[in-house]
């Protein structure tokens, strides 16, 4: 059985514990090393007890943190190539640490097989991740510029998913970022919106997922009601049930519920 748990969600950190078994990894590290330890110690654990890290892409808001933990810690820091170029060649530490791989590649992890998947986003490649450990699948895909069938179909076969519901369309434009942000974040390759969130939230339903969480909210763009009730509302319009939570941006929130 997998347990898995953000950490942290959303533009100001990304983190996600996730562990089967004996078996304890990380996806993103996009705090401060501290603030990852308290919070892996607040769930009885610690990042000596993590064996890999595996990053989704180069972006501040997911790897800030890896600097510092790999000069603390002797973890692997898994990057497809296009991150790993522009991301480790900067870090003295996480140099030593960082592992380039193919964009989409698979690694067993004790217990656990983790497998990546594309992403749309802007940046020098952005991932997904499958973690099965043989009896449960859970999955994971934020900064979702839009929904691609691939990785609508990687999703599908989850018990549990997090996916991205970044912003509300019309706190985003009627909002305080400038017109070139807001133009970036509703492109292709920017975030997802709650509209867009719900439609990827109602095909998962409908093949069989069983627990959706929705994380990397905006702060400035979004709410969690709104963003639950996006995704609540066109979930019961086509008659789909899923248990449905919000991810916090700083507490820590079950993914793997049920
Ligand atoms: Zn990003
Ligand atoms: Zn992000």
């Amino acid at each position: 059985m997998i347990t898995a748990y953000t950490l942290f969600s959303g533009s100001s950190g990304n983190c996600t514990y996730v562990t089967s078994g004996k078996t304890e990894i990380l996806i993103d590290a996009g705090k401060s090393c501290l603030a990852i330890e308290r919070a892996l110690n607040a769930l009885g654990t610690s990042l000596s007890s993590i064996s890999d890290i595996f990053v989704t892409h180069e972006h501040s808001d997911h790897t800030c943190g890896l600097e510092v933990i790999s000069k603390k810690y002797n973890i692997p820091v898994h990057f497809a190539y296009p991150s790993y170029d522009k991301a480790v060649h900067s870090g003295t530490y996480l140099k030593r640490s960082a592992v380039r791989h193919e964009v989409i590649f698979e690694k067993r992890v004790g217990n656990v097989l983790i497998k990546s998947f594309e992403v749309p986003h802007d940046s020098m490649q952005n991932l997904g991740y499958i973690i099965d450990d043989g009896e449960d699948i859970f999955g994971t895909a934020t900064d979702m510029g839009h929904i691609t069938e691939s990785l609508a179909n990687e999703l599908k076969i989850c018990r549990c998913a997090l996916i991205e519901a970044n912003h509300d369309k019309k706190m985003l434009i009627s909002g305080p970022y400038p017109q070139f942000l807001k133009e970036r974040i509703l492109s292709p390759k920017g975030h997802l919106s709650n509209e867009n969130c719900a439609r990827l939230a109602c095909f998962l339903a409908d093949n069989g997922v069983k627990c959706v969480t929705l994380g990397h909210l905006s702060k400035e763009n979004n709410l969690p009601k709104l963003a639950y009730d996006a995704v609540d509302s066109l979930l019961k319009a086509n008659g789909l049930t899923v248990d449905l939570s919000v991810a916090s941006p700083d507490e820590a929130v079950l993914l793997t519920r049920g």
